[in-house]
């Protein structure tokens, strides 16, 4: 009870203290959006083009920019890539600041397809994953930094739960978001410290009814997924706002905090949750 009361207090001061979101400030805005091609970063595009701003996205396949210039986006751009690759990356920066003339917004939100299910030492996965997940977010952040700068921008990036409070069978997936959310969880305070114009966001995520994450955990777990398109939206208003966290759903908060005040207690759900049986 006082764990929950706790919680609600902080998520309402939050609320109470945030900036007021402007739709208005997305008109016109130059997004890139990466993992734009299904899930969250779908529904983060149409949110943009709704918004009226000028969308790049890109994944390794296109099914929605036209969807984006129907809704009512300045400009929608798809760009092919493949993440793992070392050059894919930058191509896709220079892309962006070429046909939008700088950046506003650099959303990093894609994931590679990574198995549900006990790490049984495939450590290349683990290797390529960190490639995707992982290295690709650094360099493009780097790629893009000196526009940002110059146009006040920020960078959001996508994290999860996972990042906080790791659960069974996402070995691989779960050391991806740790490593985010250290290295921007570092670069926060050196762009801070630096008196930098750009804001960074780190998005906490729990369970959401994308059609990958739900493929994965069906079958092991009944915890309610929360839906894409107002995850979606959240992302995109932090970001706009310039907050440095989000944390949806808001308990997902209350959850780390459980986690550092009762860890036996803590670990014993996470490991029931599951329906596994050896
Ligand atoms: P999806 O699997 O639906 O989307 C992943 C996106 O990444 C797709 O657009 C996919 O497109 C792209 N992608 C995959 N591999 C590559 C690659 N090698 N190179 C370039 N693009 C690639 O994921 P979600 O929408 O579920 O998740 C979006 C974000 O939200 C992720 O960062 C995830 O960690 C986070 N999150 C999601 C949760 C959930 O429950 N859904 C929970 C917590 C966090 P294509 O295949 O066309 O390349």
């Amino acid at each position: 009870k006082i764990l929950l009361s706790a919680a609600c207090v902080a998520f309402l001061a939050a609320r109470w203290t945030a900036p007021r979101f402007d739709a208005e400030s997305l008109r016109g805005a130059r997004v890139l959006v990466t993992g734009a091609s299904t899930g969250i970063g779908e529904q983060m595009a149409y949110h943009y083009a709704r918004f009226g701003a000028q969308v790049v996205i890109t994944a390794r396949r296109d099914k929605v920019a036209e969807e984006c210039l129907r809704l009512g986006a300045q400009k929608a751009l798809y760009v092919a890539a493949d993440m793992a690759s070392e050059s894919d990356p930058d191509t896709v920066v220079d892309f962006a600041l070429e046909h939008l003339g700088g950046l506003d917004y650099l959303v990093l939100n894609h994931i590679g397809p990574s198995p549900f299910s006990m790490w049984e030492g495939d450590v290349e996965h683990t290797r390529w994953l960190m490639k995707v997940n992982f290295l690709s977010y650094v360099q493009m952040a780097w790629r893009s930094l000196a526009s940002l700068e110059q146009s006040k921008g920020s960078l959001v990036i996508v994290s999860s739960l996972l990042a906080k409070m790791p659960s069974p069978f996402v070995a691989p997936y779960a050391s991806t978001k740790h490593a985010l959310n250290g290295f921007f969880g570092s670069l926060y305070h050196e762009l801070a410290m630096k008196k930098s114009n750009v804001s960074v966001s780190i998005c906490t995520l729990g369970l959401i009814d994308t059609e990958s994450a739900m493929d994965k955990v069906r079958g092991y777990t009944d915890v309610p997924p929360y839906p894409a398109p107002d995850a979606a939206l959240n992302i995109i208003v932090t970001g706009a706002t310039r907050q440095p966290e989000l944390f949806y759903p808001w308990f997902t908060r209350a959850l780390i905090l459980s986690k550092d005040w009762f860890p036996s207690f803590t670990d014993y759900v996470i490991q029931n949750s599951y329906n596994y049986t050896p």
